[in-house]
C-alpha cells in the first residue's frame, strides 16, 4: 500500500512578471507595469495540479532560506501537496525573470538557484518517500545526475513518468524507466534529430526504439498521442474544443493527471484521456497553477 499517488522530483521557481510596451535594448531602461509574483516551475506546478485532482501528492524540490522560498512551501501547502520533500537552503529559490509585451510575447531569465542545488544526495536521503510512492514523476529543471539517481530510486514496482523539458540530452538508462517519456513535438524533435519522421506516429515509434516502455506525445489542441512498447500502433486521444486564453502550464497539468491516473492503474490512453481535459480545462484560464482544475471541474465538462 503506498502513502503517495505521486512523488514529483522537480523545479520549483517564482516568477516574477512584468508587462513591458517593447523589452529594452542593450544599456536602455524601460517603465513596465506593477509587478506580478507567481509560485511557478514544473515540478511544483505538477505538484500543485496533482493535489488539485484530488491525488495525494509529495513534492521533492529545493527553495532558497528566503521569502520567495516561503512562498512556495505556502503554495504547496494550500493546494494538499505534502512538503515533507521540500529542502530549504543552499542558495537562493529559482527565478524565472519574464517580460511580456502587447501582443503577449515572453522574454525570460531562468536562474536555477536552489534548483541546481538539487542534488542526487538529496534524493537518496529521500529514500522513505520513494518507497512509499506509486508513481514518480520528473522534469529537466533539475540537474541530470538528480534524474539519473531519481530512477535509480524507484520503489521496486512503482512507476517512473518523465517529460523532458527544458528539452536536453537523456542517458539510456533514464530513457528504459520511462513510462511513459511524455513529449510535446518541440522535445520530440529535439530528442530525434534529422531523424523525426512527418508525423507524431512515425516520432512516437522512433521514440520508443530508443528505449522508454511507452511514449505520449502532447499535440496541443490537437490532444495527444500514445504509443506503448508492446504494441506497434499508437492511439489518438482527442482533446475537448476549448476558447484557449492561456497556455501556460498546459503540459505540466497533462503530465500530473496522466501520472495520477495511472497510480489508479488506469491504462495508459485511460489516463491520457482524462489528462486531455485536464490540460484543456487548464487553457481556459490565465496563469499556470491558478489554471489548474479541480476532478469535479474536469467531470462537469
Ligand atoms: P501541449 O503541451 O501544449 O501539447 O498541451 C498539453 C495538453 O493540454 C494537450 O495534450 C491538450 O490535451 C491540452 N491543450 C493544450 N492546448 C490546448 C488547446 N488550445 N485546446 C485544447 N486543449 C489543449
Amino acid at each position: 500500500m503506498y502513502d503517495y499517488d505521486l512523488l514529483v522530483v522537480g523545479s520549483a521557481n517564482a516568477d516574477l512578471v512584468i508587462g513591458v510596451e517593447r523589452r529594452p535594448g542593450p544599456g536602455e531602461t524601460v517603465l513596465g507595469s506593477d509587478l506580478a509574483v507567481h509560485p511557478g516551475g514544473k515540478g511544483a506546478n505538477q505538484a500543485v495540479a496533482a493535489a488539485r485532482l484530488g491525488a495525494r501528492a509529495a513534492l521533492l524540490a529545493r527553495v532558497g532560506d528566503d521569502g520567495y522560498g516561503r512562498l512556495l512551501l505556502d503554495s504547496q501547502r494550500a493546494a494538499g501537496v505534502d512538503t515533507v520533500g521540500m529542502l530549504v537552503g543552499g542558495a537562493p529559490t529559482g527565478v524565472a525573470l519574464i517580460t511580456v509585451d502587447p501582443s503577449g510575447d515572453n522574454s525570460i531569465v531562468v536562474s536555477p538557484g536552489a534548483n541546481a542545488r538539487l542534488t542526487p544526495q538529496d534524493v537518496r536521503a529521500a529514500a522513505s518517500l520513494f518507497q512509499a510512492s506509486r508513481v514518480v514523476s520528473a522534469q529537466l529543471e533539475i540537474p541530470l545526475e538528480t534524474v539519473v539517481e531519481t530512477v535509480r530510486s524507484l520503489a521496486f514496482d512503482s512507476r517512473f513518468v518523465l517529460n523532458p523539458s527544458p528539452a536536453g540530452p537523456l542517458p539510456a538508462e533514464v530513457l528504459a524507466a520511462c513510462d511513459p517519456l511524455i513529449v510535446n513535438e518541440h522535445e520530440a524533435r529535439f530528442l530525434l534529430g534529422d531523424s523525426a519522421g512527418p508525423a507524431p506516429e512515425d516520432w512516437a515509434r522512433a521514440l520508443l526504439l530508443r528505449g522508454p516502455r511507452s511514449v505520449v506525445i502532447t499535440l496541443g489542441a490537437a490532444g495527444a498521442l500514445v504509443a506503448e512498447g508492446s504494441t506497434t500502433s499508437s492511439v489518438r486521444v482527442e482533446s475537448p474544443r476549448v476558447d484557449a486564453v492561456d497556455t501556460t502550464g498546459a503540459g505540466d497539468a497533462f503530465t500530473a493527471a496522466l501520472a495520477w491516473r495511472l497510480s489508479l492503474r488506469e491504462s495508459l490512453a485511460q489516463a491520457a484521456a482524462f489528462a486531455a481535459r485536464v490540460g484543456a480545462a487548464a487553457v481556459t484560464r490565465q496563469g499556470a497553477q491558478d489554471s489548474f482544475p479541480t476532478a469535479d471541474e474536469v467531470f462537469a465538462r
